[in-house]
């Protein structure tokens, strides 16, 4: 067996009424708390209910900042770093999709350095936070339980991830939250949740345990496969998308995420393609850069009951839509793009990818 680390701090709560339930943890962190959420989906689904509650009970005020939006850019964290400056919070509690979680750690570092200037955010892995709280209402990013925030900079045409480690302090996650989620944004998310099993698995970070975590988390979705295609969800599939999604957090905060993550970046920038469908676009052709005979593509296949990773591509038609067309002129720029930042082409275990590679996959996949 090779050596290896774990580490995952958070402490995390599962199941319904989570929050009510556990209402108490929140009183560590201090007095008075922003909520970071997205527009709408936190009032609809029940979340920023709870959590206004579960503050009061426990004696802390709160400020609201609902203008996340998807994929959140360095304009917005700014703007909700300044009013928590302002409000003297002690903590920022994050509710929502990927983009809400990941502004709220963004956040949590412009709080606690007022005065510093933004990009803090990209070069100063050491900076101050704030404890985080994290409450996913999507079943796909694992925010809840990563050191990760993804934020989108415009000046770069791309999205980059903040220096700090931020991992939450705490995370609720309540299945309940996902009852009102569409059958687009529960598809698409559900597919960034089996990417980031899949990258996991596949990663030259892959250890013992995080590789044997990745089939738990894939044998959970393999059991959604069925509700995902014919986009009707009971409770049971909410919860077992919740789970995969937890553990595909857990693994890629040991290993990192790998090409279909690098290369969708630049199909959400420049399309608007949505994250985990933009990694499902392109997964048979990350998986066909492995040698045919690989027994870890093998086992990631078999996790999923699928025999090629033909029918990994089948699958994944099945389960999003994907509309947009593409030029020769588009991959080739992305291909530039993607060869700009190599940190995720190295995490391909078995050669080192060049652009010819990188443009198959692109080609592959969308042409
Ligand atoms: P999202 O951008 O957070 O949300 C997508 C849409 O779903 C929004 O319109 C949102 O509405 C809505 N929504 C969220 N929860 C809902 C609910 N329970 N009911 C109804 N609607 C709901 O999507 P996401 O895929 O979860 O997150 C994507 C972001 O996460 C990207 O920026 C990506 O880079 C990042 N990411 C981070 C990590 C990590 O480890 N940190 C990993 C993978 C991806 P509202 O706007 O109204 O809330
Ligand atoms: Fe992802």
């Amino acid at each position: 067996m090779k050596n290896f680390g774990y580490y995952m701090p958070v402490r995390t709560f599962y199941g319904t009424d989570c929050v009510k339930a556990h209402q108490d943890v929140l009183a560590q962190f201090g007095k008075k708390a922003l909520i970071v959420t997205g527009r709408h989906s936190a009032k609809a689904n029940g979340a920023q209910a709870d959590i206004t509650s579960a503050l009061e009970a426990v004696g802390c005020s709160w400020v609201l900042f609902d203008q996340v939006g998807e994929n959140p850019d360095l304009e917005t964290v700014v703007a909700a770093g300044k009013l928590a400056q302002e409000e003297q919070v002690d903590f920022v509690i994050g509710i929502g999709g990927g983009s809400p979680m990941d502004a709220a750690k963004a956040i949590s570092v412009l709080a606690a350095n007022p005065g510093a200037p933004s990009d803090i955010l990209f070069n100063d892995p050491k900076a101050k936070t704030l404890p985080v709280v994290e409450i996913p209402t999507t079943a796909g990013t694992g925010s809840e339980v990563t050191q990760y925030a993804i934020i989108t900079l415009h000046e770069k045409r791309t999205k980059n991830g903040i220096v700090q480690p931020l991992f939450a302090s705490v995370s609720f996650l309540d299945p309940k939250y996902m009852d009102v989620l569409s059958e687009k944004v529960t598809n698409n998310t559900a597919v960034d949740a089996m990417s980031h099993l899949v990258e996991s698995y596949l990663n030259t970070a892959a250890s013992q345990l995080s590789k044997e975590m990745a089939k738990i988390g894939l044998s959970y979705w393999k059991e959604c496969i069925p509700a995902l295609k014919a986009r009707t969800y009971t409770a049971e599939t909410r919860e077992k998308l919740m789970m995969a999604s937890a553990i595909g957090g857990m693994v890629i905060a040991q290993t990192s995420t790998s090409i279909p993550h690098g290369l969708g970046y630049f199909l959400t920038y420049e399309k608007g393609i949505p994250h985990g469908r933009a990694n499902g676009m392109l997964m048979q052709a990350y998986l066909e850069l492995f040698d045919k005979e690989d027994e870890n593509v093998k086992a990631v296949l078999d996790c999923l009951g699928l025999a090629s990773t033909e029918e990994m591509g089948q699958l994944m038609k099945d389960v999003l839509d994907c509309p947009e067309t593409f030029t020769a002129e588009d991959l080739a720029y992305y291909t530039k793009r993607a060869l700009e930042t190599p940190q995720k082409l190295l995490t391909f275990p078995c050669y080192k990818l060049d652009e010819k590679d990188v443009l198959s996959v692109y080609e592959k996949s969308l042409l």
